[in-house]
């Protein structure tokens, strides 16, 4: 650890143990170290794969071509992927009720397999899927194949991926309770996330108008850092997570 990376962490470790409403914001990047690569950045997946493969329609009209695609983004990696470092310190902090809640948009759902429960999923779960025809839920993945579109059981309707597609909206339940929450947050801490996909991206705007204070952990500057961020801790969450708990005082 060089200096300003000392100075910076005792700095924004002191905000957070002053904190009274501590809320995370958590993008790609929080699970990149379990192995699950971001959309965008350096290694991002749209590097690789062309995002209309995630558009609602197109996917609707095309399983047969998007869903090698979503199974070699989202499926392949699914049942070996554990939570990190980061995703457990923040589960620790919601126990020590140190941390009210997490609002991601990772549709992974290692928040919730690392512990944590206050967990609002802004782009749904990747590991249900549902069907388009009578609502049926799949919840069991290990028979998902990557050369066969997934169907349901019951009615042979298409299975669709519990979590939002570009071109889908976001239940209104969740909307409100995110914006509700980071409404409420004096301290917002984002981490992991380019601050490129809407309208998940306008909550840290939220959180600053209502007065809290924008710490970021993130790889690379985002569209956040030279904007509203307080505080910048650069580099992966995995590792400034563990570094910052260990500053703080935890009863
Ligand atoms: P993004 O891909 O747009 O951006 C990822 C961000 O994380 C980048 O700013 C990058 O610099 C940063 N980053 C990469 N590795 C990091 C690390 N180790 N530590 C800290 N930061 C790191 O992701 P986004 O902003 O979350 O938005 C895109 C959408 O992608 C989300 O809505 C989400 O649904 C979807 N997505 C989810 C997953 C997942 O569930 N794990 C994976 C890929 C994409
Ligand atoms: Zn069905």
């Amino acid at each position: 650890m060089n200096s300003f990376h000392e100075d910076i962490i005792k700095k924004v470790s002191s905000i957070l143990n002053a904190g009274k409403y501590i809320v995370a914001f958590t993008g790609a990047g929080i699970s990149a170290e379990s192995g699950i690569p971001p959309f965008r950045g350096q290694d991002g997946l749209w590097n690789k794969y062309d995002p209309v493969n995630l558009n609602l329609n197109y996917y609707l009209s095309n399983p047969r071509k998007a869903w090698p695609v979503i199974y070699d983004i989202f499926y392949h990696h699914f049942t070996d992927t554990l939570p990190n470092q980061g995703h457990t310190i923040l589960a620790r902090w919601e126990k020590n009720k140190f941390l009210k809640t997490i609002i991601t948009q990772n549709i992974d759902n290692l928040h919730q397999l690392a512990g944590s429960s206050s967990v609002i999923p802004f782009h749904g779960n990747a590991r249900q899927l549902l069907c388009t025809k009578c609502n049926n839920l799949l919840t069991d993945l290990k028979y998902l194949n990557k050369n066969q579109i997934p169907v349901c059981q019951k009615c042979g309707g298409l299975l669709k991926p519990d979590f939002v597609f570009f071109g889908e909206e976001i239940p209104a339940s969740v909307l409100n309770s995110a914006f509700e929450e980071a409404a409420k947050a004096d301290v917002f801490f984002v981490i992991g996330t380019s601050g490129e996909v809407g309208p998940a991206n306008q909550l840290p705007q939220t959180a600053k108008r209502n007065g809290a204070v924008i710490i970021e952990i993130n790889l690379d500057k985002s569209l956040y850092t030279n904007n509203i961020t307080d505080y910048f801790l650069q580099g992966k969450s995995a590792f400034l997570l563990p570094l910052l708990d260990s500053f703080l005082i935890q009863t």
